[in-house]
Parts: structure tokens; C-alpha cells; sequence
């Protein structure tokens, strides 16, 4: 590399609390690959029925729009005698074990797994759900070579309206964690209700597009940064919380930006940058001195335009010419906050 590109970089870094991002390869998890061919979508994508393959693929994709799926579904390549599908399923990097539900029953991911990476920093989470079968041995704690494979693809859910052969897929998920304490906050949140997953209910992964992440890998090759492409997501909304010591703030260091005006003065407050599926994508320490802390969160600015055009996550709402948290918004803070 030459010198003054390493100097930008190096600059750039130095906005940042951490070291110059390596490059880390992420490998698709089945043998289906024509997600990276031009126009290999239609044979990538597992469709809902009676729709298009943009209904497989992650976003405001659901229900006319009005519905978000969190993951990308990547559709069965080869199948049995029976038309079952046989694809193997195999891990996105190398990783640890963090979950593995085996009762499908139990879950509308069906039997699923989920591993924990890190990457640059940062700890990125990946799930694989609706497996007919897991790996032998596969099991909390244990590490996972990158490609090792982790179970067979299937159908497996416990929804109404079952998976059909012909769309069997898996449905892969790549995220970060809202809070450490999932399970202490569903439990005091949700008085009575069952959390069979502890924190590795859906809810609390916060999720990326796989997509994004695969084809922005293909484009840049060894100079792919997937911190850089989550600390580029596109800004929807910015929120201010009045705390600076919260789940989210510590787990996620890399995603604060610096401020010294705050570092020397104290940090109280914290400003939360939301792409438009929730996820605090960025976060920028404040000190009093410059901004009006309440002891309620804040909305500090909204991208109209956009919020209007992608709203699928209903996180926040116009009324009488100012932007709210609707009541998902707000869950979804004090979900990230909770102590
Ligand atoms: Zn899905």
C-alpha cells in the first residue's frame, strides 16, 4: 500500500477508538454461490409463495413492504428422492458456538444455531435457522472452524402455515447483539411470558444485510471492512440517550466515535444513529456542556424522506408535525439500555 493512503487510513482510525481494520473473508453458508453471479438472484432467493425472489432477500420485503424480515433466504440448491433438501449448511468465519435449539418446536427459526465472530473488534453474531439436522458434537462453547459444517438444511418451524418443499431454505441471519442481559430484561418487561432462548431470541440480534456484506466483500476484496460497512449504514434517525453506561455503549465500543470536548468533560449522554431496520449503527459520546439532556430519550433528527419511504420497522412516527418513538421504538431502546 502506498504511503498516503496509509495516512488517510490512518487518519480515519484516529476518529475511532481502534486500530486499522483487517480484511476477513466471510463465506456464503451453503453451496448456492449465484447470489454472486449477475442476474443469479432468481435461482439465490427462497420467494414467499406467489412472490418474486425480492421477497427471500432482507428489508421492508414483506407483507407489500410493510413488513421486515431480518435475514436473507437462501433457497435449497440440491435435493433427495423425496425433494428434501440436502444442502449443507456451514459457518460464515470462524467462530464460537453461542446456541443451538434443537427442539423445533420451539422456535419459528425451527432448529437453528447461532455463532459469534470477531471481527475487527467487534463481536458479529451469525444465525442459521430451519435445519432438518444439526452437526454431530455441535454444542455452546464450542469453537467452529470457518466452512465447518453445522447442520443440513430443511423447513423446520413451529409457524401455522408450514415451509413447503419446493422452498426450503435456510434463513441466515448476520447481527449484532442488542444486550447482554436479553433475558433479565424480557423477564421484567414481559411479566409471565416465556423466553426459551435466553439471549438468543430473535429479538435481541440486531441484523445486517447479508447482501450488503457479501457483494460490498466481492467488490473491495482484501481491503473488505464489514466494521467500516456497519458504521456506513445509512442514517434514518438519531436519538439521544441520557446515560453513557449501557449494554450496547460498552459491548460496542468500536461504533463510538471520539469526542474529546466529552472525553475531558464527562460523558453523560450518548447519541444513537439508527439505520432504518433499528440498528445503532454509530454512537457519539456528549458531555453537558453541549447538548440539553432530559431524563427521557430524545429524537434529534430524522431523515423524513427516507423514514416515510421505509418505514417497515415502525420504529418512530409523525404526529401533529413531530417525530415519536412509537411503542416498538421504545422497546427496542430500552432494550439496547437495559441494565
Ligand atoms: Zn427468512
Amino acid at each position: 500500500m502506498k504511503k498516503p493512503a496509509l495516512k488517510a487510513l490512518a487518519i480515519v482510525a484516529s476518529l475511532w477508538h481502534i486500530a486499522v481494520p483487517a480484511a476477513q473473508t466471510l463465506h456464503l453458508p451453503t453451496p448456492s454461490t449465484s447470489l454472486l453471479q449477475p442476474g443469479g438472484e432468481t435461482r439465490f432467493y427462497a420467494p414467499t409463495p406467489g412472490r418474486d425472489w425480492i421477497s427471500g432477500t432482507y428489508g421492508c420485503v414483506r407483507s407489500e413492504g410493510h413488513q421486515f424480515h431480518e435475514g436473507i433466504d437462501i433457497l435449497r440448491l440440491n435435493t433427495d428422492r423425496r425433494g428434501e433438501p440436502t444442502d449443507l449448511v456451514t459457518a460464515i468465519d470462524k467462530g464460537i458456538v453461542e446456541y443451538v435449539n434443537t427442539v423445533a418446536g420451539r422456535s419459528n427459526y425451527g432448529r437453528y444455531v447461532v455463532l459469534r465472530h470477531h471481527v475487527e473488534g467487534v463481536a458479529v453474531y451469525s444465525l442459521y435457522a430451519h435445519l432438518s439436522s444439526l452437526a454431530e458434537g455441535l454444542r455452546a462453547g464450542s469453537p467452529v472452524a470457518p466452512r465447518q459444517i453445522l447442520g443440513v438444511m430443511g423447513r423446520s418451524t413451529n409457524t401455522r402455515t408450514p415451509i413447503d418443499r419446493g422452498r426450503a431454505h435456510l434463513h441466515l441471519e448476520i447481527a449484532l447483539k442488542g444486550n447482554e442481559h436479553f433475558d433479565h430484561w424480557f423477564q421484567a418487561t414481559y411479566k409471565g411470558s416465556v423466553n426459551e432462548h435466553g439471549n438468543w431470541n430473535g429479538r435481541n440480534l440486531l441484523g445486517i444485510d447479508p447482501t450488503e456484506i457479501f457483494r460490498r466483500q466481492q467488490i473491495d476484496g482484501a481491503r473488505f471492512s464489514l466494521l467500516n460497512l456497519i458504521r456506513n449504514q445509512k442514517e434514518m434517525f438519531r436519538v439521544l440517550i441520557p446515560r453513557a453506561d449501557f449494554s450496547y455503549a460498552s459491548s460496542y465500543r468500536p461504533l463510538m466515535r471520539r469526542n474529546p470536548v466529552a472525553e475531558k468533560e464527562g460523558i453523560v449522554a450518548v447519541e444513537l444513529l439508527f439505520n432504518f431496520a433499528g440498528l445503532p449503527f454509530q454512537m457519539i459520546p456528549r458531555a453537558r456542556s453541549e447538548i440539553e439532556i432530559g431524563r427521557d430519550y430524545r429524537i434529534l433528527s430524522v431523515d423524513e424522506e427516507y423514514a416515510r419511504a421505509r418505514s417497515c420497522r415502525g420504529l418512530i412516527r409523525q404526529s401533529g408535525g413531530a417525530w415519536q418513538l412509537t411503542r416498538s421504538g421504545r422497546s427496542l431502546l430500552d432494550l439496547i439500555t437495559y441494565r
